[in-house]
């Protein structure tokens, strides 16, 4: 029988989901989605100190409005008594060992280490311990905690982005898994988990190759083969810095709240740096099955804010004025097909038409305007009714009576109509405004 992809996303509810994360979100759905398999939500959230209710309830907000459809969702808090099972199974296989080893002493270890030039790999002291050594440290009362134990080889694994990856485990600490207060760490519950939901395939960040070769070597303690791994790498901005979640500038919530369309963000997310064409799709199922992790560029991907903008800008010019409608009813504002028309093309947001309907039907206060030369466009303005060439009209009477010619004589106007340097075409701009409207912001009212 052929297995169906099974992928997961596991983020960890410390922080706002940004771009980079839904990267990885977005790959694990697309290849799922590709296979017909089934997408897994995980929470990671065993560090109970970070994480938050909130932001988990915002993790399944940001994946709900991008399109991403979860099959199955689970926290990690929920799962205790099975991580529990499976390491007490590693305990009795005697591949944990307990450490007594204070933050500080560790600490210490580490700085003489590097002072030598060395690696600060942990020396393995407490695994040497006899048992009455291990009895006067619980009687002096400190309370152990738990590390696993590196095979120290090297362990190899096929990358369905990198090719084959090779992660040498004695150049790494035995990870510790279970902290002196009995908490989980990162690597044990992930490995179990994806055990446990019978995942297929792990796409993530190339930030956890060497995780995955620690638990590669957990799969193997457990008894069982590791699913197929892919690292990608992250995505970077601009200035070529990683996404962080203490950066909310590219948050989902962020672009939510700006009024980005989900399609931009997906279409642009898992284009740029891959072999898909950068282009708006319409749904996250039209990019399923062009999705090739084999064709993701080892380079780190760039996501600019900028090409996000141009790829909203063409969703909405595309946008049915029906869900247009209704989306700005739902900010309370009353929708002009004419006004939509007329700025659908300029506008990079929807939220820009709530600026342009102010500017078109209410009022704005500008200043610095050049009174004489107002004047004179004022007293030029053709007498309704308006028509396609009363804008070129108008130009032309104005040109006659003044020296005025290209952008000094435009750009005037169109900060007297509109209170900014560019916009969408005024020749247009002035027939949803009217012979009066016109009038008032040559002079200035
Ligand atoms: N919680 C981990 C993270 O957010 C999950 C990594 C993984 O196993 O995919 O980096």
């Amino acid at each position: 029988m052929i297995e169906k992809v099974i992928t997961r996303f596991a983020p960890s509810p410390t922080g706002l989901l940004h771009v980079g994360n839904i990267r990885t979100a977005l790959f694990n759905y697309l290849f799922s989605l590709k296979d017909s398999g089934k997408f897994i939500l995980r929470i990671d959230d065993t560090d109970s100190e970070r994480s938050t209710e909130e932001f988990t309830n915002q993790i399944l907000l940001d994946l709900e409005w991008l399109g991403i459809k979860i099959d199955e969702t689970y926290k990690q808090s929920d799962r205790l008594e099975i991580y529990t099972k499976y390491f007490q199974k590693l305990v009795d296989d005697g591949l944990v060992y307990k450490c007594f080893e204070t933050a500080e002493e560790l600490d210490i270890k580490r700085k003489r280490l590097v002072a030598r030039r060395m690696p600060p790999v942990y020396d393995r002291s407490s695994l040497y311990l006899s048992e009455s050594e291990i009895k006067n440290y619980i009687h002096d009362g400190r309370q152990p905690y738990w590390r696993f134990k590196l095979s120290g080889k090297r362990t190899n694994f096929e990358d369905l982005i990198r090719g084959d990856v090779s992660v040498d485990t004695s150049a790494q600490s035995d990870p510790v898994i279970v902290r002196a207060d009995g908490g989980f760490l990162y690597n044990l519950p992930s490995v179990i988990d994806d055990i446990e939901m019978s995942i297929t395939n792990i796409i993530r960040g190339e930030d956890h190759v060497t995780n995955s070769g620690i638990q590669v070597e957990m799969f193997q303690a457990l008894g069982k083969k590791a699913p197929i791994f892919g690292h990608h790498p992250l995505l970077v901005d601009e200035n070529g810095e990683p996404f962080s979640k203490r950066n909310s500038a590219a948050s989902i919530k962020g672009l939510m709240e700006e009024n980005y369309e989900p399609m931009a963000i997906n279409s642009l997310n898992v284009s740029i740096g891959t072999s898909i064409e950068i282009k708006t799709f319409k749904s996250l199922n039209d990019i399923a099955d062009k999705i090739d992790m084999g064709q993701v560029a080892r380079a780190p991907a760039r996501f600019s804010i900028n090409q996000l903008s141009r790829l909203n800008s063409d969703i909405l010019t595309q946008l049915d004025i029906r869900i247009i409608s209704e989306r700005l009813k739902g900010d309370g504002i009353m929708f002009d097909e004419g006004i939509w028309n007329v700025i659908k093309s300029n506008i990079k947001n929807i939220s820009e038409y709530k600026d342009w309907d102010k500017i078109i039907k209410g009022s704005i206060k500008v200043d610095n305007l050049d009174g004489s030369f107002m004047k004179l466009a004022e007293n030029l303005l053709p007498p309704e009714p308006w028509g396609d060439g009363t804008w070129g009209d108008w130009i032309a009477r104005i040109k006659e009576s003044s020296d005025k010619t290209g952008k000094d004589l435009f750009l005037p106007l169109r900060r007297a109509i509109t209170g900014l340097s560019n916009g969408p075409e005024l020749k247009n701009i002035i027939l949803l405004m009217g012979y009066d409207k016109i009038k008032d912001r040559l002079s200035g009212k």
